[in-house]
């Protein structure tokens, strides 16, 4: 779609969003489900029902600019949800896992109030009232969704370095995976046969980690 005026860029805009939304409505069951943190779920869970309202205001927008809400993809948003994914296959669940989608959920909020917030002054600079005051209330709803990411996150965060020591080891693992060779793995497996068993759970990822090298 060629640019060559505001309108262009705002619908431009629009697009892109919509792309956005129609993305992360489809990847949000898939992190629900990776997600073990009941709060974290439910905030999932929430902002999910809340999206589809979001892309119903932006149907509503579409139809008073007459015109297709189609033809782009949000190639921001899909590196979002790549990278948030990623952590699902490299991380075992748990709390470090919850803490890592927490963190990709955030960045996409925080994308999303970013397109919002710069739509809405669009709408703003052109006078469209009513387009101005759907798209806020959903600058609003992201807004919101991003403090309650935030609180949830004091929880996960905590849990998440209740595992800290075992978090330390498994980066030492993995810096031995990689320069060890035969008679040191067998050394490195009598240390883990004496450890606790959590030490063991790290060990497994580490070597996850490893086999997707
Ligand atoms: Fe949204
Ligand atoms: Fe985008
Ligand atoms: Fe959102």
């Amino acid at each position: 779609m060629p640019i060559k005026t505001v309108d262009d860029l705002f619908l431009n805009e629009l697009k892109d969003i919509y792309s956005a939304e129609k993305q992360a409505i489809r990847a949000y069951p898939r992190l629900a489900k990776a997600v073990q943190s009941e709060e974290l779920k439910q905030a999932l869970q929430e902002h999910l029902e809340q999206t589809k309202g979001q892309i119903e205001r932006l149907d509503r927008v579409f139809e008073k600019l007459e015109k297709r809400s189609g033809g782009k993809t949000c190639e921001a948003m899909k590196g979002l949800l790549e990278e948030a994914v990623e952590h699902v296959e490299e991380i075992e669940s748990g709390s470090l896992l919850d803490a890592a989608l927490l963190a990709g959920m955030q960045r996409v909020e925080h994308y999303e109030i970013a397109s919002y917030g710069t739509v809405v002054a669009f709408a703003e600079a052109m006078g469209q009232q009513e387009i101005q005051q759907l798209l806020e209330q959903t600058l609003q709803e992201e807004k919101e969704t991003d403090q309650k990411l935030t609180e949830v996150s004091r929880n996960v965060n905590k849990e998440a370095i209740g595992g800290g020591e075992e978090q330390d080891e498994e980066e030492e693992d993995e810096e031995q995976d990689d320069e060890e060779e035969g008679d040191e793995e067998e050394e490195e497996d009598e240390d883990e046969g004496k450890a606790a068993p959590k030490k063991a759970a790290a060990k497994k990822s580490a070597v996850k980690k490893s086999a997707k090298k």
